[in-house]
């Protein structure tokens, strides 16, 4: 393992930020696997273009699938949950713990999407390349920012219902979303 990729892989949570997903492996390595320290509940659906794998390196979480005959997938410490391409998922910690993904290297386009609290319908979905080069929660930090500046997106086109706005100072991407523009 490279050197500086597995010393990051040890900084502290509060350093790594939740959800970031960084590449802990060399940079060439396919599939590439990402770490995030996570606590709070992932503020979306991750979509993947392929094929991707979440696994726990410590505590607990449900991975809740959208548009899928299982529903949720109670992962701890050695599982490992196969999400297939294209399936909306979100993680939601149980208790605090370190989530792997295992994602192709090319990985395609990447997107997030939110869902109605009252009538599931999807509410609006972002897509982007994946950039190896770019710190996945740059995208996602974006993404949000992008949900809450528009409330026309956060209410459900079926029953009104209103999505609440994310609170970016949660997942300390308030300047992440800034950088983005
Ligand atoms: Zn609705």
């Amino acid at each position: 393992m490279n050197r500086r990729r597995m010393l990051n892989a040890l900084k502290s949570p509060d350093e790594f930020g939740q959800y970031a997903d960084e590449a802990v492996l060399p940079e060439d390595t396919d599939p590439q696997v990402y770490l995030s320290h996570n606590r709070l509940p992932q503020p979306f659906h991750l979509l993947c273009e392929k094929d991707s794998v979440i696994s726990q390196l410590s505590g607990t979480v449900d991975v809740y699938l959208h548009d899928s005959s299982v529903n949720r997938f109670r992962v701890t410490v050695g599982d490992h949950v196969y999400i297939p391409a294209g399936t909306p998922h979100r993680i939601v910690p149980r208790e605090p713990g370190v989530t792997l993904r295992y994602m192709a290297l090319e990985a395609g386009l990447l997107g997030a999407a939110w869902y109605c609290a009252s009538c599931g319908g999807e509410l609006r979905r972002y897509e982007w390349e994946h950039d190896n080069a770019v710190a996945p929660a740059r995208f996602y930090a974006a993404a949000c920012a992008r949900f809450n500046a528009d409330k026309a997106a956060r209410t459900c086109e079926s029953c009104a219902t209103v999505h609440e706005e994310i609170d970016l100072d949660a997942y300390a991407w308030t300047e992440l979303a800034a950088a983005e523009g």
